[in-house]
């Protein structure tokens, strides 16, 4: 079958990947693939920590994705001839004060009510796992099973992938996405017997039944610093996390540091409040950071839906959509690409992914629509 991906970031990669190894001829349209969110991102691979009351299957979907990751990294870096950047040393979840212990409390008893892995650890067994935390911390949470990719390696391992693969680039956008074909910017026509929008927080004009629709997806932005090793700085060996702060090492020693969480629309420029917020924090949780060379500050901007889970599916007489992964668009890519892939095989598409069908917004898509029409 010939498939049809818009979007190239981690999402649309995944997909165009597997698709061609499932012997479809795929073609990825995107004008800049691999530098839109993915590029901004973490790559923290953390179900665990980022459980939240009431999200319980997005939790269980990051679980699946969770358990497929060491797979995954394999089979890519012998597709791409090169290293994803995928380690597991597991996470640390910090208090730094009575309060912010007692806040992990309900946490941790939520996390173990979902049968996941997490630990409570005192201020002594924290700094034994990780040695560079400040002395003032409080105690908090290990967490063995959330790890790490380093988004940068693994957007590239998926470029290299694909191509090895056959996907061939176009380096156009999208300007209107149907269930059988795709119109460039440029005007030329590409027809598909499969057509994905994978296309992060934007938008092309995507045609379903018929009619033009207009999703619900809203940037959330993300301010994130990246720092690199000097022989003065004590870096942690291990993902550090202390409310919305985290540090996250790489092995060829640079460091990111997250990251904010801002409903501004399309505003992606770096603030030196923001900055200074994210420094303070994580120099206070990993007073060794203060002798670290300041690489890079960059804003990404996460694929919100109003539930903040991802759309995956189909609308009715419309193309897939694999959109709105939010905060976990890095740790879900294999488990999205497997549900996309299986769509257009026409097999059975596993059950962790049934929440997220686009179908859940068809109303409040149609009322935007109308609402659009009439200013
Ligand atoms: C600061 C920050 C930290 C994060 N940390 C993590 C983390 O630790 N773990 C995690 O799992 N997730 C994390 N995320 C979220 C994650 O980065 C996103 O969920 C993920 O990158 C979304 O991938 P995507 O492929 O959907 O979108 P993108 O990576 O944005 O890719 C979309 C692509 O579509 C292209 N495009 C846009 N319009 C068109 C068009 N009309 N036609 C063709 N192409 C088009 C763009 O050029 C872009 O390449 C973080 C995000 C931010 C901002």
């Amino acid at each position: 079958m010939k498939v049809v991906v818009a979007g190239g970031g981690v999402i649309g990669l995944s997909v165009a990947w597997q698709a061609a190894r499932h012997g479809h001829e795929v073609v990825l349209a995107d004008p800049d693939p691999g530098r839109g969110t993915s590029w901004a991102g973490a790559g923290m691979l953390a179900p665990v920590a980022e459980a939240y009351f009431g999200e319980e299957a997005i939790t269980a979907f990051g679980m699946a994705a969770s358990h497929r990751w060491e797979s995954w990294a394999d089979e890519l870096r012998a597709d791409a001839g090169s290293d994803p950047g995928y380690t597991r040393k597991g996470t640390l979840v910090i208090a730094r004060d009575h309060d912010e212990l007692a806040a992990l409390v309900p946490l941790h008893e939520m996390q173990l009510a979902q049968q996941l892995r997490a630990e409570r650890v005192s201020a002594r067994e924290a700094r034994r796992i990780e040695p560079a935390l400040a002395p003032a911390i409080c105690g908090g949470l290990w967490l063995a099973d959330d790890h790490q990719v380093d988004n940068r390696l693994y957007v590239r391992a998926l470029i290299d992938a694909c191509g090895r693969a056959g996907v061939s680039f176009v380096h156009e956008r999208a300007a209107t996405c149907a269930p059988t074909h795709v119109t460039l910017d440029g005007g030329i026509d590409m027809a598909a017997d499969a057509v994905v929008v994978a296309t992060g927080t934007w938008q092309p004009v995507i045609e379903a039944g018929g009619e033009q629709i207009d999703l619900y997806l809203r940037p959330v932005k993300g301010q994130i610093i990246r720092v690199r090793s000097t022989n003065r700085a004590v870096f942690p060996t291990r993902t550090v996390r202390s409310g919305p702060i985290y540090v996250v090492p790489r092995d060829h020693g640079e460091l990111a540091i997250g990251a904010t969480a801002e409903e501004r629309g399309f505003d992606t420029t770096v603030t030196a409040g923001a900055a200074r917020e994210l420094l303070t924090k994580s120099w206070e949780l990993l007073p060794g950071l203060a002798e670290a060379e300041l690489v890079e500050v960059m804003a990404g901007l996460r694929p919100g839906t109003p539930d903040n889970a991802p759309m995956i599916g189909r609308l009715p007489g419309g193309p897939i959509l694999a959109m709105g992964h939010f905060r976990h668009g890095i740790l879900f890519s294999p488990a999205t690409a497997a549900a996309v892939v299986a769509m257009i095989d026409g097999g059975e598409v596993p059950e962790v992914v049934a929440p997220f069908t686009p179908e859940r917004f068809a109303g409040a898509t149609t009322a935007r629509r109308q609402a659009k029409a009439r200013t």
